[in-house]
């Protein structure tokens, strides 16, 4: 290809003179042009690797990663990648050098060889000497050149390409200045400039002064000496890495582990020059990406591969440093996302929470949302049926009271004879008082004895009065703690004038406890009043053997229940269920709304209340109602008292 170059350079062809000079080139061409060609065509597709590091290291190793990435990507032509490891940082000198070109030109012998890429500058160096001995017509590709490494090694153009890398300082204390605010200080941690592989060019621009900035240099200093300086900076200061390789006492560790080690250490944020610097504890900058540099070069080979020619090629500064930050160190440091450049790359953010759990987060939510609205919905409607009870209820004491009014009308007869008996016995009393004190010789005794029994009669027209007015009291509904003893008895004696106008015995057998129920007294006495009621309305066409029996009793320890039965016809057996409906009535004057109240006056009070036949004949009410725990217990411990 060279010669091919060389031959086709504009040639002074002088019709006269050079007629038969150029005789002879075009002769030379026609025999040299084939062999060019099929140089060309017949380039294996085999890249060889040098590199000068051992490449054990993350950077190298991530430069030879995108290297290989680069070509399995190039599928339309196979090409077999070769690498070698020079390991020149750490072995160096003539016999090293020359041991190495031998190791290669045997085991390369029987491989041809299509480009080789040459990895840092001190693998250029070598591949340059031994190019015309070991790979004559292979192009070579450089990678991880910096600009004054190319200046001086001077590569030829005719078969040598590549990317120069530039890493500059001004970038590594721009993002200095990103993380630290007020900076003021930088100190330059790394290896002697000499063993620097990409740095040596800050040398003289730190000699030089870095505008405005108080410069710590810790060149080449050993890690004893580096450790105890980085951890105490002063406040406004960051660390500039650039890679150190040795304790200075003759261990050599790799880069990133030398950083590790100060990263501990470190009072300051470390910025680093380098992707692969950032995980052992860089807080990032302007780095280098390994893997850009591997594949600019793998790109370069692969054009020359596939016949395109060198100056098609040319050398040229590849864009392969990218602002990158590590967001463990920001956390750290403290250094907010804001203050970055503009278009760095945060690496290591740990998602929060939601990013983590985003799925199950959401479930969660709408679950709570459900949750929420179901609650609020059944706390409406909780809402609306304690509504609905208390308007149910109202409704229920106003027809109660209705019921009550008519039970009055039905018993105004007996109540106003009761009233009578009474009122006549005062009237007769205050006459013969009267009397008595007109005569001569008053008896004062029977006088006062009189007095007493006005006082009597007087307290039992109240008594009457007072049970009337307490029935038609328009009450609202209240439960406090009652005996279902006493509301019997009350409603038997209220009836009891009104059993003997219509000729029916009344019978009560009140059990020995106290039935201490929760209720309301007015309304549960308005139930017995109606039941016992009814039970005398049935037995009206009886000639004879009119009985009312009034019972109360426990029923277990939970319960207790009244019972009203009497001797009437009973009830037909069909209707024993329809008689608690609504305005279900055989009587001629009958509302029919008697049993309805008190059915519902029981449910009220968490009780039943049903109907049956007697075998002996009639018919008996029951009703149940839930009896209060600890009143039953208080009975109990009076009866073991007694
Ligand atoms: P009313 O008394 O206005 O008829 P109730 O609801 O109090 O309304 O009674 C409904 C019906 O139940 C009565 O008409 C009657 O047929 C029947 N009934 C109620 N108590 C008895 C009873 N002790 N014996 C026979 N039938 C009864």
């Amino acid at each position: 290809m060279l010669v091919f170059r060389a031959t086709l350079s504009p040639a002074p062809c002088a019709m006269d003179k050079a007629f038969r000079l150029c005789g002879l080139i075009i002769v030379l061409a026609a025999l040299l042009w084939p062999a060019s060609l099929l140089a060309q065509q017949a380039r294996p597709h085999s890249i060889l690797v040098l590199d000068q590091s051992d490449r054990r290291g993350p950077f190298y190793y991530q430069v030879f990663t995108g290297l290989r990435a680069a070509v399995s990507a190039h599928s339309h032509a196979p090409t077999t990648v070769y690498t070698e490891s020079l390991d020149l940082n750490r072995f160096g000198g003539a016999a090293y050098q020359e041991g190495l070109r031998q190791f290669l030109e045997a085991k390369y012998r029987d491989r041809p060889i299509g480009v080789v890429v040459a990895i840092g500058a001190a693998a250029l160096e070598l591949v340059l000497r031994w190019h015309s001995q070991l790979w004559p017509d292979a192009p070579v590709v450089f990678a991880l050149v910096e600009e004054r490494d190319f200046i001086r090694l001077r590569p030829p153009a005719a078969y040598v390409t590549g990317g120069i890398v530039q890493q500059k300082l001004d970038d590594a204390i721009k993002a200095a200045r990103a993380v630290v605010p007020n900076l003021s200080t930088v100190a330059i941690v790394g290896a002697e400039w000499e063993r620097q592989v990409l740095f040596r060019n800050w040398k003289e621009q730190i000699a030089a002064g870095v505008d405005g900035m108080h410069v710590v240099e810790l060149i080449g200093r050993p890690m004893s000496e580096v450790l105890e300086r980085v951890a105490a900076l002063p406040r406004d200061s960051a660390i500039i890495y650039s890679g150190m390789y040795s304790d200075g006492s003759g261990n050599y560790y790799p880069p990133s582990d030398a950083l590790a080690f100060i990263a501990e250490k470190a009072n300051r944020p470390i910025v680093v020059p380098a992707e692969t610097f950032l995980e052992p504890g860089g807080i990032g900058g302007y780095v280098l990406v390994p893997s850009l540099i591997g594949a600019d070069a793998a790109r370069r080979a692969l054009r020359i591969l596939d016949g395109e020619q060198l100056d098609a090629v040319p050398v040229s500064i590849v864009d392969v440093v990218k602002p990158v930050f590590n967001w463990r160190q920001m956390r750290r440091w403290n250094v907010s996302e804001s203050s970055l450049p503009a278009g760095s790359e945060i690496r290591f953010r740990e998602p929060t929470f939601f990013e983590r759990y985003r799925w199950r987060a959401a479930a969660l939510g709408a679950a709570l949302l459900i949750q929420a609205a179901l609650i609020a919905f059944l706390l409406h409607e909780r809402h609306m049926r304690r509504h609905a009870e208390v308007e149910s209820r109202d409704r229920m004491s106003e027809l109660a009271h209705i019921n009550r009014q008519a039970t009055a009308g039905e018993l105004s007869s007996s109540i106003a004879h009761e009233l009578n008996q009474p009122l006549g016995s005062i009237l007769t009393n205050a006459e013969s008082a009267e009397l008595i004190l007109a005569s001569k010789n008053p008896d004062l005794d029977e006088v006062k004895e009189i007095i007493s029994d006005i006082k009597r009669d007087d307290l039992r027209a109240s008594e009457v009065i007072r049970r009337m007015r307490s029935l038609l009291k328009r009450a609202p509904f209240e439960t406090k703690e009652i005996d279902l003893n006493q509301i019997m008895r009350d409603a038997f004696d209220f009836l009891s004038l009104q059993a003997s106008a219509r000729n029916v015995a009344f019978y009560l057998q009140t059990s020995p406890e106290v039935l201490r129920v929760k209720g309301d007294p007015v309304q549960l006495q308005q139930v017995i009043l109606n039941l016992v009621v009814n039970s005398m309305d049935a037995m009206a066409r009886m000639p004879y053997g009119r009985t009312v029996i009034g019972r109360t009793e426990v029923n277990g320890s939970a319960s207790a229940v009244i019972s009203i039965s009497d001797s009437g016809p009973g009830i037909p057996q069909d209707k024993l269920n329809e008689i608690f409906d609504p305005f279900f009535t055989t009587k001629e004057q009958g509302m029919g709304i008697g049993l309805s109240i008190a059915r519902t006056i029981v449910l009220a009070h968490n009780g039943q209340i049903w109907a049956e036949n007697q075998p002996g004949g009639g018919a008996a009410f029951h009703l149940s109602l839930p009896l209060v725990a600890q009143s039953t217990q208080r009975y109990f411990h009076r009866v073991e008292g007694s």
